[in-house]
């Protein structure tokens, strides 16, 4: 088998994969023995790739990661199994059923008792003894796979290769770079998020605990301004914005009915790039679903614009901290009062409101995003144990936060406890979207969102695919998005 026709292979099974995973997404009916089938397909597949080939690297890198994913998935599915049984509380129920792991953001955005809050999450953190083996085994294991492929990822050179240099791989960067650009907008952003943690003690009526945590934070942050985005229907709104400066949406499906077992957030699926892109939404909280449809059309935008003419790995195979460059590109409409003016915002108030949580949100975000990276990052480099871990994420939490956190509560977020890394490239991709933005400003005036030549810039740098030429338009300088969150 030579590459082209293995490349043609991949795609065929990603496409077929990626179309059974849309399907269960939109509470559509799937097929559960194809999803499995097709799982098992790809892990071969990616099989044939390293007994094979040892270029191109990323196909290389991207054939480890399926092939650790699939090894690991009866742990994975162990993870979620015992969150769902074993992270229960003791006390208290939601919508007549104990709070457990999958309805505790839900109870927490509605129950307005904070005793309460403080006795499920002081429960949690006790009960992450139950799922704490299971992510070692994981991790463990993970390890040992990208360890046994170092000779042929490093060369003959004699130290191993783990899954941190997988990542600061296919990201394109070295490990004191990223630690120091993560540490560095983490330290700047600390006393300001300290200030503005008031906002907080207005919303919450209280002095900010260590359980009340970002995502209890994002789900009530905009409730007060709800009411003024209901008359806005995100999908209609976007579409139109991004239509009036060339992109062309006919690649692009968007599936907007409201089915019961329907992914509750808006998600984005690349079934076939470019020709293939589908969008989940229903409606449910108006704000917070704009941003996020928002989002996820940049997504979408981005990988129908690709090149079809491109190499397959170029078209798929960009990292994450390219990928979300555009969602956040897109997204960021949504937090900019000129263009929310545009689209019937007019109350002046609303929209300070709007910029004020926003950038409290951002706030919140790098700090606590800068304290999740650099654990992620020490925990490959430095082998640490599970306890070991949780001691390191209390220090930086504290560093970071200044909230005393307990350390176990890393294991609780949906990210940590499952990805190798993946937290960093959103602050990469942050920073970026905040200096293309910068860039198009610059050459096509302030509300670039109007000009059609804006438009065609933004396809011709999303058409490189894996290839992007970042240089255009970022120096991966953090000034400008520090700035702008430092600064009201
Ligand atoms: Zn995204």
């Amino acid at each position: 088998m030579n590459l082209k026709e293995w490349c043609n292979l991949d795609e065929i099974v990603y496409s077929a994969e990626t179309n059974e995973q849309y399907l269960q997404f939109s509470g559509l009916e799937y097929d559960k023995k194809n999803i499995e089938n097709l799982s098992k397909m790809k892990f071969l597949i990616s099989e044939i790739f390293v007994r094979s080939f040892s270029e191109p690297k990323i196909l290389l890198l991207s054939s480890i990661e399926n092939i650790s994913e699939s090894v690991t998935k009866p742990l994975e599915l162990k993870l979620h199994d015992l969150r769902r049984t074993k992270i229960k509380s003791e006390n208290f129920k939601f919508n007549g059923k104990q709070v457990n792991w999958n309805n505790w953001r839900q109870f927490n955005s509605n129950e307005k008792d904070h005793n309460k809050r403080k006795i499920v999450f002081d429960e949690f953190i006790k009960k992450t003894k139950y799922i704490s083996p299971v992510i070692n085994l994981r991790f463990n294991k993970i390890r040992e796979i990208y360890n046994n492929f170092s000779d042929k990822l490093k060369g003959n050179s004699m130290t191993s290769f783990s899954p941190l240099d997988g990542y600061l791989n296919s990201e394109k960067m070295n490990l004191s770079q990223l630690k120091g650009l993560v540490s560095e907008m983490g330290q700047r952003a600390k006393p300001l998020f300290m200030n503005e943690l008031d906002l907080g003690n207005e919303l919450i009526g209280k002095d900010p605990e260590y359980y009340d945590d970002f995502y209890f934070f994002r789900n009530r942050i905009f409730r007060g301004i709800e009411k003024y985005f209901l008359k806005i229907n995100p999908v209609i709104t976007v579409k139109k914005t991004l239509k009036s400066i060339g992109f062309d949406f006919s690649r692009i499906h968007f599936d907007t009915y409201d089915r019961p077992s329907k992914y509750p957030s808006p998600i984005c699926f690349f079934v076939k790039i470019p020709d293939d892109i589908r969008v989940l939404y229903k409606s449910e909280s108006p704000y917070f679903n704009l941003q996020s449809c928002y989002h996820e059309t940049g997504h979408a935008i981005h990988a129908s614009s690709i090149d079809p003419e491109l190499n397959y790995w170029e078209k798929y195979k960009f990292s994450m901290g390219v990928a979300e460059i555009f969602s956040i590109l897109i997204e960021r409409l949504t937090e900019n009062p000129l263009y929310l003016k545009d689209i019937g915002i007019i109350d002046n108030k609303v929209l300070r409101e709007v910029v004020l949580k926003n950038r409290f949100m951002e706030l919140f975000f790098v700090v606590f995003y800068s304290a999740n990276s650099l654990m992620k990052m020490e925990f490959w480099n430095k082998n640490l144990s599970i306890y070991e871990t949780s001691r390191l994420y209390e220090k930086l939490i504290k560093k970071y936060m200044g909230l005393e956190v307990p350390g176990e509560y890393w294991m609780l977020h949906h990210i940590l406890p499952e990805s190798i890394m993946y937290v960093p490239s959103y602050m990469l991709a942050a920073i970026r979207a905040a200096e293309l933005e910068r860039y198009l400003t610059n050459r096509f005036g302030e509300k670039w969102w109007r000009e059609a030549k804006a438009g065609k810039k933004i396809k011709e740098i999303m058409s490189k695919g894996e290839r992007i030429n970042l240089k255009e338009f970022s120096k991966l300088d953090q000034n400008i998005f520090m700035k702008e969150i430092s600064t009201l």
